[in-house]
Protein backbone atom coordinates (compact mmCIF):
# COMPACT_ATOMS: atom_id res chain seq x y z
CA UNK A 1 0.00 0.00 0.00
CA UNK A 2 2.44 2.59 1.16
CA UNK A 3 4.86 1.08 -1.99
CA UNK A 4 2.54 1.95 -4.32
CA UNK A 5 1.86 5.31 -2.82
CA UNK A 6 5.42 6.25 -3.05
CA UNK A 7 5.42 4.68 -6.98
CA UNK A 8 2.46 7.77 -7.67
CA UNK A 9 4.17 10.16 -6.05
CA UNK A 10 6.92 9.13 -8.03
CA UNK A 11 5.21 9.95 -11.34
CA UNK A 12 3.44 12.67 -10.73
CA UNK A 13 7.20 14.58 -9.19
CA UNK A 14 8.48 13.39 -13.12
CA UNK A 15 5.37 14.06 -14.51
CA UNK A 16 5.65 17.54 -13.40
CA UNK A 17 8.94 18.01 -14.07
CA UNK A 18 8.92 16.46 -17.23
CA UNK A 19 6.09 19.37 -18.17
CA UNK A 20 8.15 21.98 -16.56
CA UNK A 21 11.60 20.83 -19.18
CA UNK A 22 9.14 20.90 -21.91
CA UNK A 23 8.00 24.10 -21.41
CA UNK A 24 11.25 25.55 -20.72
CA UNK A 25 12.52 23.62 -24.08
CA UNK A 26 9.25 24.84 -26.12
CA UNK A 27 9.97 28.80 -25.22
CA UNK A 28 13.33 28.40 -25.77
CA UNK A 29 13.35 26.63 -29.50
CA UNK A 30 10.35 29.63 -30.39
CA UNK A 31 13.12 32.11 -29.22
CA UNK A 32 15.74 30.64 -31.22
CA UNK A 33 14.07 29.97 -34.16
CA UNK A 34 13.13 33.42 -34.27
CA UNK A 35 16.44 34.79 -33.85
CA UNK A 36 17.35 32.71 -36.65
CA UNK A 37 14.56 33.86 -38.88
CA UNK A 38 15.03 37.41 -38.59
CA UNK A 39 19.36 36.73 -38.35
CA UNK A 40 19.03 35.00 -41.95
CA UNK A 41 17.10 37.38 -43.27
CA UNK A 42 19.27 40.28 -42.23
CA UNK A 43 22.05 38.06 -43.69
CA UNK A 44 20.10 37.75 -46.93
CA UNK A 45 20.56 33.72 -46.73
CA UNK A 46 17.60 31.45 -47.43
CA UNK A 47 16.31 29.04 -45.12
CA UNK A 48 13.92 26.23 -45.92
CA UNK A 49 11.04 25.12 -44.17
CA UNK A 50 13.39 21.47 -43.56
CA UNK A 51 15.84 23.46 -42.17
CA UNK A 52 14.11 25.42 -39.88
CA UNK A 53 12.14 22.21 -38.50
CA UNK A 54 15.14 20.21 -38.01
CA UNK A 55 16.92 22.78 -36.03
CA UNK A 56 13.44 23.75 -34.26
CA UNK A 57 13.81 19.86 -32.86
CA UNK A 58 17.92 19.74 -32.17
CA UNK A 59 17.09 22.72 -29.91
CA UNK A 60 14.02 20.99 -28.14
CA UNK A 61 15.77 17.99 -27.60
CA UNK A 62 18.91 19.66 -26.84
CA UNK A 63 17.32 22.08 -23.86
CA UNK A 64 15.21 19.37 -22.77
CA UNK A 65 18.46 17.11 -21.82
CA UNK A 66 20.02 19.72 -20.47
CA UNK A 67 17.23 20.80 -18.26
CA UNK A 68 17.07 16.79 -17.10
CA UNK A 69 20.77 16.65 -16.95
CA UNK A 70 21.29 20.12 -14.74
CA UNK A 71 18.58 18.92 -12.52
CA UNK A 72 20.41 15.22 -11.37
CA UNK A 73 23.29 17.11 -10.95
CA UNK A 74 21.64 19.41 -8.41
CA UNK A 75 19.49 16.50 -6.59
CA UNK A 76 23.10 14.83 -6.37
CA UNK A 77 24.56 17.58 -4.76
CA UNK A 78 21.64 18.80 -2.56
CA UNK A 79 22.05 15.31 -1.25
CA UNK A 80 24.96 15.54 -0.62
CA UNK A 81 25.14 18.61 1.58
CA UNK A 82 21.64 19.31 2.45
CA UNK A 83 19.71 16.15 2.99
CA UNK A 84 22.81 14.31 4.58
CA UNK A 85 23.22 17.47 7.07
CA UNK A 86 19.29 17.52 7.59
CA UNK A 87 18.99 14.20 8.03
CA UNK A 88 21.05 14.08 10.98
CA UNK A 89 19.75 16.92 12.54
CA UNK A 90 16.05 15.27 12.04
CA UNK A 91 17.66 12.14 13.87
CA UNK A 92 19.12 13.52 16.69
CA UNK A 93 15.69 15.47 17.33
CA UNK A 94 13.89 12.32 17.13
CA UNK A 95 16.10 11.00 20.19
CA UNK A 96 15.77 13.80 22.06
CA UNK A 97 11.87 13.40 21.54
CA UNK A 98 12.25 9.80 22.84
CA UNK A 99 14.02 11.47 25.90
CA UNK A 100 18.09 10.47 25.23
CA UNK A 101 19.56 13.72 26.24
CA UNK A 102 23.05 12.42 25.38
CA UNK A 103 22.70 13.03 21.60
CA UNK A 104 25.21 15.69 20.29
CA UNK A 105 25.95 16.41 16.13
CA UNK A 106 29.28 16.63 14.96
CA UNK A 107 30.07 20.15 13.27
CA UNK A 108 30.09 20.13 9.29
CA UNK A 109 33.29 20.64 8.26
CA UNK A 110 32.56 19.69 4.44
CA UNK A 111 33.38 23.42 2.42
CA UNK A 112 30.24 23.38 -0.14
CA UNK A 113 27.78 23.20 3.13
CA UNK A 114 26.17 26.29 4.31
CA UNK A 115 27.24 27.72 7.27
CA UNK A 116 24.04 28.16 8.46
CA UNK A 117 23.95 24.64 9.39
CA UNK A 118 26.91 24.92 11.68
CA UNK A 119 25.12 27.93 13.54
CA UNK A 120 22.11 25.40 13.67
CA UNK A 121 24.49 22.36 14.91
CA UNK A 122 25.68 24.53 17.47
CA UNK A 123 22.26 25.59 19.16
CA UNK A 124 20.90 22.04 18.61
CA UNK A 125 23.66 20.85 21.51
CA UNK A 126 23.80 23.45 23.44
CA UNK A 127 19.96 23.26 23.93
CA UNK A 128 20.84 19.26 24.32
CA UNK A 129 22.90 19.91 27.22
CA UNK A 130 20.37 22.14 28.78
CA UNK A 131 17.97 19.77 28.29
CA UNK A 132 20.23 16.71 30.20
CA UNK A 133 21.31 18.83 33.03
CA UNK A 134 17.96 19.86 34.06
CA UNK A 135 17.31 16.01 33.59
CA UNK A 136 20.17 15.07 35.68
CA UNK A 137 18.82 18.00 38.58
CA UNK A 138 15.09 16.59 38.24
CA UNK A 139 16.46 13.01 38.91
CA UNK A 140 18.42 13.98 41.64
CA UNK A 141 16.09 15.99 43.11
CA UNK A 142 13.54 13.24 43.33
CA UNK A 143 16.19 10.83 44.09
CA UNK A 144 16.93 13.24 47.46
CA UNK A 145 13.47 13.57 48.45
CA UNK A 146 12.58 10.16 48.33
CA UNK A 147 15.77 9.31 50.35
CA UNK A 148 14.90 11.93 53.08
CA UNK A 149 11.48 10.86 53.20
CA UNK A 150 12.09 7.36 53.93
CA UNK A 151 13.69 7.81 57.23
CA UNK A 152 11.01 9.64 59.03
CA UNK A 153 8.43 7.30 57.57
CA UNK A 154 9.78 3.89 58.51
CA UNK A 155 10.57 5.71 62.24
CA UNK A 156 6.51 6.23 61.92
CA UNK A 157 5.89 3.05 60.80
CA UNK A 158 8.06 1.05 63.58
CA UNK A 159 6.74 3.05 66.84
CA UNK A 160 3.19 3.10 65.27
CA UNK A 161 3.20 -0.84 65.15
CA UNK A 162 4.85 -0.63 68.74
CA UNK A 163 2.28 1.57 70.28
CA UNK A 164 -0.13 -0.95 69.22
CA UNK A 165 1.10 -3.31 71.43
CA UNK A 166 -0.55 -4.58 74.50
CA UNK A 167 0.43 -4.19 77.82
CA UNK A 168 3.09 -0.86 77.16
CA UNK A 169 3.87 1.61 80.09
CA UNK A 170 2.47 4.87 80.20
CA UNK A 171 6.13 6.29 79.79
CA UNK A 172 6.95 4.00 76.56
CA UNK A 173 3.83 5.19 75.33
CA UNK A 174 4.51 8.30 75.91
CA UNK A 175 8.04 7.82 74.09
CA UNK A 176 6.77 6.14 71.14
CA UNK A 177 3.85 8.78 70.60
CA UNK A 178 6.74 11.32 70.46
CA UNK A 179 9.18 9.74 68.19
CA UNK A 180 5.93 9.81 65.70
CA UNK A 181 5.11 13.32 66.11
CA UNK A 182 8.74 14.45 65.87
CA UNK A 183 9.02 12.22 62.72
CA UNK A 184 5.76 13.39 61.06
CA UNK A 185 7.12 17.10 62.24
CA UNK A 186 9.80 16.72 60.15
CA UNK A 187 8.01 15.29 57.03
CA UNK A 188 5.59 18.01 57.18
CA UNK A 189 8.56 20.82 57.70
CA UNK A 190 10.46 19.01 54.35
CA UNK A 191 7.65 19.53 52.57
CA UNK A 192 6.97 23.03 53.36
CA UNK A 193 10.47 24.07 52.50
CA UNK A 194 10.30 21.76 49.22
CA UNK A 195 7.34 23.74 48.02
CA UNK A 196 8.21 27.34 49.16
CA UNK A 197 11.60 26.43 47.52
CA UNK A 198 9.61 25.17 44.31
CA UNK A 199 7.69 28.62 44.39
CA UNK A 200 10.60 30.32 44.38
CA UNK A 201 12.35 28.82 42.14
CA UNK A 202 9.46 29.09 39.65
CA UNK A 203 9.04 33.03 39.85
CA UNK A 204 5.32 32.37 41.22
CA UNK A 205 6.34 34.67 44.35
CA UNK A 206 6.15 38.09 43.66
CA UNK A 207 8.28 39.81 46.09
CA UNK A 208 6.03 42.73 48.19
CA UNK A 209 8.24 45.43 48.57
CA UNK A 210 7.81 48.22 51.48
CA UNK A 211 10.62 49.93 53.39
CA UNK A 212 11.19 49.63 56.70
CA UNK A 213 14.08 49.52 59.58
CA UNK A 214 16.29 46.06 58.94
CA UNK A 215 17.64 46.34 62.74
CA UNK A 216 13.83 45.73 63.95
CA UNK A 217 13.15 42.69 61.80
CA UNK A 218 16.68 41.15 63.41
CA UNK A 219 15.80 41.80 66.70
CA UNK A 220 12.26 39.97 66.07
CA UNK A 221 13.43 37.14 64.51
CA UNK A 222 16.02 36.58 67.25
CA UNK A 223 13.71 37.18 69.62
CA UNK A 224 11.88 34.03 68.44
CA UNK A 225 14.86 32.31 69.75
CA UNK A 226 14.83 33.36 73.34
CA UNK A 227 13.93 30.00 74.86
CA UNK A 228 16.71 28.31 73.21
CA UNK A 229 19.46 30.52 74.04
CA UNK A 230 18.20 31.07 77.79
CA UNK A 231 17.71 27.11 78.32
CA UNK A 232 21.16 25.90 76.56
CA UNK A 233 23.02 29.49 78.30
CA UNK A 234 24.30 30.81 75.20
CA UNK A 235 25.66 33.81 75.19
CA UNK A 236 23.90 36.80 72.96
CA UNK A 237 25.96 39.85 71.32
CA UNK A 238 24.45 42.35 69.15
CA UNK A 239 25.66 45.83 67.50
CA UNK A 240 22.59 47.15 65.53
CA UNK A 241 23.33 50.49 63.72
CA UNK A 242 19.76 52.35 64.11
CA UNK A 243 17.79 53.34 61.25
CA UNK A 244 19.08 51.47 58.46
CA UNK A 245 16.11 50.94 55.62
CA UNK A 246 15.64 48.40 53.26
CA UNK A 247 13.39 48.18 50.49
CA UNK A 248 12.75 44.47 50.40
CA UNK A 249 9.93 41.76 51.17
CA UNK A 250 9.90 41.82 54.65
CA UNK A 251 8.63 38.29 55.00
CA UNK A 252 10.97 36.56 52.57
CA UNK A 253 13.89 38.24 54.36
CA UNK A 254 12.19 36.94 57.48
CA UNK A 255 13.44 33.38 56.25
CA UNK A 256 16.81 34.42 55.93
CA UNK A 257 17.13 35.23 59.16
CA UNK A 258 15.02 32.64 60.67
CA UNK A 259 17.45 29.80 59.15
CA UNK A 260 20.15 31.79 59.43
CA UNK A 261 20.13 31.98 63.38
CA UNK A 262 18.54 28.85 63.51
CA UNK A 263 21.84 27.16 62.12
CA UNK A 264 23.54 29.03 64.38
CA UNK A 265 22.21 27.92 67.71
CA UNK A 266 22.03 24.20 65.85
CA UNK A 267 25.22 23.98 65.63
CA UNK A 268 26.66 26.15 68.77
CA UNK A 269 27.06 23.83 71.90
CA UNK A 270 25.50 25.11 74.87
CA UNK A 271 27.56 27.81 76.70
CA UNK A 272 28.67 28.90 73.36
CA UNK A 273 27.82 31.96 71.86
CA UNK A 274 26.19 33.33 69.00
CA UNK A 275 26.04 37.86 67.32
CA UNK A 276 24.77 39.85 65.27
CA UNK A 277 25.76 42.94 63.85
CA UNK A 278 23.95 45.25 61.01
CA UNK A 279 25.48 47.93 59.46
CA UNK A 280 24.87 50.70 56.77
CA UNK A 281 27.74 50.29 54.40
CA UNK A 282 27.49 52.13 51.14
CA UNK A 283 24.68 51.35 49.40
CA UNK A 284 24.25 48.23 50.92
CA UNK A 285 23.02 46.98 54.61
CA UNK A 286 25.31 44.71 55.55
CA UNK A 287 24.32 41.87 58.06
CA UNK A 288 26.32 39.31 60.15
CA UNK A 289 25.66 36.57 62.24
CA UNK A 290 28.13 34.47 64.22
CA UNK A 291 28.59 31.66 66.40
CA UNK A 292 31.34 29.87 68.59
CA UNK A 293 29.69 26.34 66.87
CA UNK A 294 31.80 23.46 65.36
CA UNK A 295 32.23 25.50 62.15
CA UNK A 296 33.08 23.42 58.91
CA UNK A 297 35.33 22.49 56.49
CA UNK A 298 35.82 24.39 53.44
CA UNK A 299 34.67 21.26 51.78
CA UNK A 300 31.42 21.48 53.52
CA UNK A 301 31.62 24.86 52.56
CA UNK A 302 31.48 25.06 48.98
CA UNK A 303 28.25 22.64 49.39
CA UNK A 304 25.96 24.50 51.52
CA UNK A 305 23.70 26.07 49.38
CA UNK A 306 22.89 22.88 47.21
CA UNK A 307 19.32 21.72 47.86
CA UNK A 308 19.69 18.82 50.36
CA UNK A 309 23.30 19.23 51.57
CA UNK A 310 24.01 18.17 54.64
CA UNK A 311 27.46 18.54 56.13
CA UNK A 312 26.79 17.97 59.37
CA UNK A 313 25.16 14.61 59.64
CA UNK A 314 25.18 14.49 64.00
CA UNK A 315 22.16 17.30 63.29
CA UNK A 316 20.61 15.37 60.17
CA UNK A 317 17.64 14.70 62.02
CA UNK A 318 17.16 18.66 63.03
CA UNK A 319 17.25 20.05 59.27
CA UNK A 320 16.79 18.74 56.11
CA UNK A 321 19.43 20.86 53.86
CA UNK A 322 17.23 22.29 52.51
CA UNK A 323 17.44 26.42 54.70
CA UNK A 324 20.52 27.44 52.37
CA UNK A 325 19.08 26.96 49.63
CA UNK A 326 15.94 28.81 50.37
CA UNK A 327 17.90 31.73 51.72
CA UNK A 328 20.49 31.79 49.24
CA UNK A 329 17.37 31.83 46.63
CA UNK A 330 15.80 34.62 48.29
CA UNK A 331 18.96 36.54 48.26
CA UNK A 332 18.79 36.34 45.14
CA UNK A 333 15.75 37.35 44.70
CA UNK A 334 16.40 40.30 46.16
CA UNK A 335 19.48 41.23 44.36
CA UNK A 336 21.51 40.71 47.40
CA UNK A 337 24.98 38.81 48.60
CA UNK A 338 25.44 36.14 50.76
CA UNK A 339 28.99 34.73 51.80
CA UNK A 340 30.05 32.35 54.76
CA UNK A 341 33.24 32.57 56.29
CA UNK A 342 33.85 29.39 58.86
CA UNK A 343 36.26 27.08 60.63
CA UNK A 344 36.20 24.09 62.30
CA UNK A 345 35.96 24.09 66.25
CA UNK A 346 36.15 27.98 66.32
CA UNK A 347 32.46 29.25 64.40
CA UNK A 348 30.79 30.32 61.58
CA UNK A 349 30.23 34.03 60.11
CA UNK A 350 27.33 34.45 57.34
CA UNK A 351 27.51 38.19 56.24
CA UNK A 352 24.10 38.53 54.02
CA UNK A 353 24.51 42.15 51.91
CA UNK A 354 20.79 43.89 51.07
CA UNK A 355 21.01 47.02 49.61
CA UNK A 356 19.13 49.88 51.03
CA UNK A 357 16.00 52.00 50.29
CA UNK A 358 16.69 54.83 47.84
CA UNK A 359 20.05 52.66 45.84
CA UNK A 360 17.75 50.86 43.32
CA UNK A 361 16.58 48.38 44.86
CA UNK A 362 12.93 49.27 44.80
CA UNK A 363 13.47 48.77 40.67
CA UNK A 364 15.80 45.67 40.39
CA UNK A 365 12.80 43.77 41.96
P1 LIG B 1 20.32 21.70 57.63
O1 LIG B 1 20.62 22.70 58.68
O2 LIG B 1 18.93 21.26 57.62
O3 LIG B 1 21.29 20.56 57.62
P2 LIG B 1 20.99 23.83 55.87
O4 LIG B 1 20.75 23.99 54.41
O5 LIG B 1 20.44 24.87 56.77
O6 LIG B 1 20.45 22.41 56.23
O7 LIG B 1 22.56 23.72 56.10
C1 LIG B 1 23.36 22.90 55.29
C2 LIG B 1 24.64 22.50 56.01
O8 LIG B 1 25.44 23.67 56.20
C3 LIG B 1 24.45 21.94 57.39
O9 LIG B 1 24.16 20.54 57.35
C4 LIG B 1 25.80 22.24 58.04
O10 LIG B 1 26.74 21.25 57.69
C5 LIG B 1 26.22 23.54 57.39
N1 LIG B 1 25.96 24.72 58.27
C6 LIG B 1 25.00 25.64 58.09
N2 LIG B 1 25.05 26.60 59.03
C7 LIG B 1 26.10 26.27 59.82
C8 LIG B 1 26.68 26.86 61.00
N3 LIG B 1 26.21 27.98 61.53
N4 LIG B 1 27.75 26.23 61.56
C9 LIG B 1 28.25 25.10 61.02
N5 LIG B 1 27.74 24.48 59.92
C10 LIG B 1 26.68 25.06 59.34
Amino acid sequence: MREATLKKKILQVVYSYFLFFALVAFLVTCTTMLFVTVLSRSLEIELTGENLNTAAKLTFLNVLLLSVLFTVIDTVRRKLTTEKVTGHIVKAAEKIVKGDFGVRIAPINSLSADENYNVIIDCFNTMASELSSVETLRTDFISNVSHEMKTPLSVIQNYGKLLGAKDLSEEKRLEYAKAVTDSSRRLADMMTNILKLNRLENQKIYPVIKTYDLGEQLCESLLQFEGVWERREIEISTDIEEGVLVSADSELLSLVWNNLFSNAFKFTRDGGSVSLSVKADGEYATVKISDTGCGMTPEVGAHIFEKFYQGDTSHATEGNGLGLALVKRVVDIMRGEIGVESSVGVGTTFTVKIRRAGNGSEETL
